[in-house]
C-alpha cells in the first residue's frame, strides 16, 4: 500500500511540474480525477464540518480539486450563499440607538484573501510555512473578498459596530494589515483586535449578534455571538 501512495504521489509531483512549465492547468490535459473528484469532495466536506480537525496539509491527490474549487467559480458560489443567508439574518435585526449591537468578522480569508499565496503553496498541500506567510502578508496585498467587503459595508450602514479580530502578529503585521484593509475598502469598522482579547468585547456590553471565520475556531470559544458562519476553507487548518 505504502509503495502505491509512493507511485502516486511521484505521479502527481509529476503532473504539478508539467503543468508549472507549460502553465496549462493539469485539468486541462487530465479532464477527470481518478475517482471522480470522490474522495477529495468527501474530504472537503469533512473539513468544512469541523469533522477533521489538526490536519496539516492538503492530501496530496487533492491538489487539482482544490485548486479547481478555488479558482473556478464553486468556492465563490459557496460563499456567496453564505453570504445571502448573513443578509437574511440581519434583515431580521433591528439595532437599538445604544451602539452596541455588534458583529465579529475574521480578516484572513473572511475579509481578505490568500488564495494568491496559497497558489504557491499548492492550494495547501505544502506545510505551513510561517517565514513564507509574513513576507506575503507584509506586502499587503492581500485582495478584498468582494462579497464580504459589501456586507461590511452594509453591516456598518444599517448601524451595527463591526469588530475585525484576527490572530496575525500586531508587531510584526499590524501595520501592514490595517493599510490592508484600508487600501482594500475596509473603512469604518469599529475595532480590530487580537482573538486573545475577544473576552474584553463582553466587558465592554456588546451584544454580539454574528460572527463570521473561515475557521471553525474563530466561531468556537466564549465571544461566538447569537449566529456564527462558517465561511469555506479547504486550504488550511487553524486550531
Ligand atoms: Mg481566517
Amino acid at each position: 500500500m505504502a509503495v502505491v501512495h509512493r507511485v502516486m504521489e511521484f505521479v502527481l509531483l509529476a503532473l504539478a511540474l508539467v503543468s508549472k512549465v507549460t502553465g496549462l492547468n493539469p485539468t486541462f490535459w487530465w479532464p477527470t480525477f481518478p475517482d471522480g473528484g470522490a474522495y477529495c469532495l468527501s474530504w472537503r466536506l469533512a473539513v468544512e464540518a469541523n469533522n477533521l480537525r489538526a490536519w496539516r496539509t492538503v492530501p496530496p491527490q487533492c491538489l487539482f480539486y482544490v485548486e479547481k474549487y478555488m479558482t473556478e467559480g464553486q468556492y465563490e458560489k459557496d460563499l456567496n450563499l453564505v453570504i445571502d443567508q448573513i443578509r437574511t439574518y440581519v434583515n431580521q435585526i433591528v439595532p437599538s440607538d445604544d451602539s452596541l449591537d455588534a458583529w465579529i468578522l475574521d480578516i484572513d480569508d473572511t475579509c481578505i484573501s490568500n488564495v494568491g499565496y496559497y497558489k504557491e503553496k499548492k492550494y495547501g498541500c505544502d506545510p505551513y510555512d510561517p517565514v513564507g506567510f509574513r513576507t506575503w502578508a507584509l506586502k499587503g496585498a492581500c485582495p478584498a473578498i468582494r462579497s464580504v467587503l459589501g456586507l461590511f459595508r452594509d453591516l456598518i450602514g444599517r448601524g451595527f459596530k463591526v469588530i475585525l479580530i484576527t490572530g496575525r502578529d500586531e508587531q510584526t503585521l499590524g501595520r501592514a494589515t490595517l493599510d490592508n484593509l484600508q487600501t482594500q475598502g475596509f473603512v469604518g469598522y469599529e475595532q480590530l483586535i487580537m482573538r486573545t482579547e475577544a473576552k474584553k468585547l463582553v466587558a465592554e456590553g456588546y451584544r454580539i449578534w454574528g460572527n463570521v471565520g473561515d475557521q471553525w475556531s474563530d466561531l468556537q470559544g466564549e465571544v461566538s455571538g447569537n449566529r456564527t458562519f462558517k465561511l469555506p476553507n479547504p486550504m488550511y487548518y487553524v486550531p
